[in-house]
């Protein structure tokens, strides 16, 4: 953010001018280059800017090395003198105005000779100012501190907008090819937004400049605050670092860039925060605004290379969707503008599907690997969309958590498969469990205990038949609520597993404080059996483990028969898998159980 505090900051580092907070200022930080091919004068400058409080100095008593050293240092003044053996101060300044990195250096010239005429010389090379010597320690100070202010005020007319005091399109630009130069960012995709937000240049027209500044001005706010969110905040927003991430690239338009995104989907949901954070009504003075912002977006690597070539992908993908005003968010590539629009139909689409009726459970029987009998059913949640058919949970979970739709669906899970299985038993089948997965934010939610007991109580089905499934990511995450948790839902008589063990992180110590009663190995180590004695050993072990921890252990995915048999020598208690049954609809997951009681009969 711009800093207006070039000249207010006292220079000393100790108090401000009122003698109470500390306030150092930002010029103190500024490198001080010196030329001067008298040692004794150099040390004798840097002491007395050291007494001031700056730190950070260059210093040279050899005029031959001068360029070199000012090309890779770049300071922010030059205190050079004029009078030096082989190379003079003259020269030097004469290749400096020749070279266009070094030509806006300031220099401050110091000499002895107070002839009109090396002055007169010394200007016309373009020196910014003069010190006499013998040096006096306040001239040199002010002149040091003026130079330098009047070089950052210039800096900053240069790459800030005055508006809003964000960066303006060169600063940022300049950011995005560093960012796109370290190597780290080849882990991760970086998105450049860029954004109109045509209310700015309407009010002015139509009411006033102040008006339209104020509305830049809150849409700089609002940027900045979505980029100084961390990295967890749902899209994978980076915390803020040392360089520019938000920008004004006109009247009318915005740049935002985050860097070390996930995956596309970080990208999509990215895009779609910036899009409701801005569309936000703004209150300004008497007028209230509602902006419309249209969002271009272009990702590297992919859309381009280059700050350049970025921020034309993004910039045309802009004009694109404004112009064919159909979505508000334009992708550069054509797959991601694919895969946004159908997230964002989706994600409306399933909003209304509970209500619509179109959820569905199928389920999966559990299987006792000792007598082949079915123990129980797991509770697989689908969704019978009208154009894209039966959708299996991978697609619309992940998204119904985004949307905020976890409770509404997890409450119809738990709901309907509690009535169906207690309506089996009343129909005369014999007693199975049916087991229910939660997801992480039904967890975190804290009224599971609450769903799980009205589900019971409005469908009659003893406690002792249900099965909740909780994965080890949710339970290390936050080990004293879950523990409050389940300690809550065994209160109710409810059995705990704890599925697809093996892909997350558990912690032995806090495994032993739950009170879990199922431990269900991840088919992804079922898969591999039976193969190397590795393998094998490790689900030993795991069955072991759990048996150790009083609970029974199920394999899951067991998809042939010597799987099973593998299983069945490592003591596994039950099985589910391909190789009994895919998971059914209820009516078929009916006639199995009943086919069996019959076969029992
Ligand atoms: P999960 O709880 O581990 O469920 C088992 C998944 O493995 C099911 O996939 C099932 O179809 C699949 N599967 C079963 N046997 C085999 C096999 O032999 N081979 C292979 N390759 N796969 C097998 P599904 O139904 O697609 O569910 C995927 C995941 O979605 C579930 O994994 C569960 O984590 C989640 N899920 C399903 N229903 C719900 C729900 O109602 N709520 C929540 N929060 N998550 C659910
Ligand atoms: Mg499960
Ligand atoms: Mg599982």
């Amino acid at each position: 953010m711009m800093n207006n505090d070039i000249w207010s900051g006292s220079l000393h580092p100790g108090l401000d001018e009122a003698g109470t907070s500390p306030m150092r200022s930002p010029l103190l930080d500024a490198k001080v280059m010196m030329v001067d091919d008298e040692p004794l004068m150099t040390e004798l400058i840097q002491t007395h800017l050291e007494d001031e409080g700056y730190t950070n100095f260059v210093v040279t008593n050899d005029p031959r090395q001068a360029l070199e050293l000012l090309k890779r240092e770049k300071p922010g003044v030059l205190l050079l003198d004029l009078m030096m053996p082989q190379v003079s101060g003259f020269d030097l300044l004469a290749a400096m105005r020749a070279d266009s990195e070094l030509r806006y250096t300031p220099v401050i010239v110091l000499t002895a000779s107070t002839g009109a005429d090396s002055k007169l010389r010394a200007l016309r090379l373009g020196a910014t100012d003069f010190l006499g010597k013998p040096v006096d320690a306040s001239e040199l100070v002010l002149r040091v501190r003026n130079t330098l202010a009047f070089q950052q005020y210039r800096e900053r007319q240069v790459n800030f907008d005055q508006v809003t005091g964000l960066p303006n399109e060169r600063l940022f630009e300049r950011a995005i090819d560093m960012l796109l130069a370290r190597p780290e960012q080849r882990n991760g995709l970086l998105a450049l937004f860029s954004i109109t937000v045509p209310e700015c240049q309407q009010l002015r027209e139509s009411v006033d400049r102040p008006t339209a500044n104020a509305l830049a001005a809150v849409v700089a706010r609002r940027l900045e605050r979505l980029s100084g969110l961390g990295a967890d905040a749902a899209a994978g927003l980076r915390a803020p670092d040392a360089s520019p991430r938000v920008a004004r690239l006109g009247e009318q338009m915005f740049g935002l860039v985050v860097d070390d995104l996930r995956d596309t989907n970080a990208v999509v949901t990215c895009a779609k925060r910036v899009l409701a954070a801005l569309s936000e009504p703004v209150l300004l003075d008497r007028h209230e605004v509602v902006p419309v912002p249209w969002l271009g977006v272009a990702v590297a690597p992919g859309d381009g290379d280059s700050a350049s070539t970025l921020r034309q992908s993004a910039d045309l993908a802009a004009t694109h969707g404004r112009r064919q005003a159909t979505a508000q968010i334009t992708f550069a590539s054509p797959e991601l503008n694919a895969q946004s629009y159908h997230r964002l139909m989706l994600g409306s689409q399933l909003r209304g599907a509970a209500q619509r009726d179109e959820l569905r459970l199928h389920y999966q029987p559990k299987v006792d690997v000792a007598n082949g009998h079915i123990v129980g059913v797991e509770a697989l949640v689908r969704w019978q969309h009208p154009e894209h058919g039966l959708m299996p949970p991978g697609r619309f979970i992940p998204l119904s958590e985004e949307l905020g739709l976890t409770s509404i669906i997890g409450e119809w899970v738990l709901e309907q498969a509690c009535r169906e299985v207690a309506g089996w038993a009343r129909s005369g089948l014999r007693e199975i469990s049916v087991a229910v997965n939660v997801s992480k934010l039904q967890v975190v939610a804290g009224d599971l205990g609450q769903v799980v007991r009205r589900a019971l109580f409005d469908s009659g089905l003893p406690a002792r038949q249900l099965v909740i499934e909780l994965t080890e990511s949710m339970l290390m995450d936050d080990v004293p609520h879950c523990l409050g948790l389940m300690n809550d839902l065994k209160s109710i008589g409810v059995t705990l597993a704890i599925d697809d063990f093996g892909t997350g992180y558990s912690s032995l110590s806090y495994l032993k404080k739950f009170p879990l009663d199922e431990l269900k190995i991840d088919r992804s180590f079922i898969a591999d059996l039976p193969g190397r004695t590795t393998d094998t050993a490790l689900v030993r072990t795991v069955i072991e483990l759990g048996h150790s921890l009083g609970m029974t252990v199920t394999a899951e995915g067991v998809e042939t028969d010597a799987q099973l048999a593998c299983v069945t020598q490592l003591g596994c208690d039950t099985f589910q898998g391909f190789l009994f049954e895919r998971p059914v609809p209820p009516q078929r997951c009916l006639e199995l159980i009943s086919s069996q009681a019959a076969i029992a009969c």
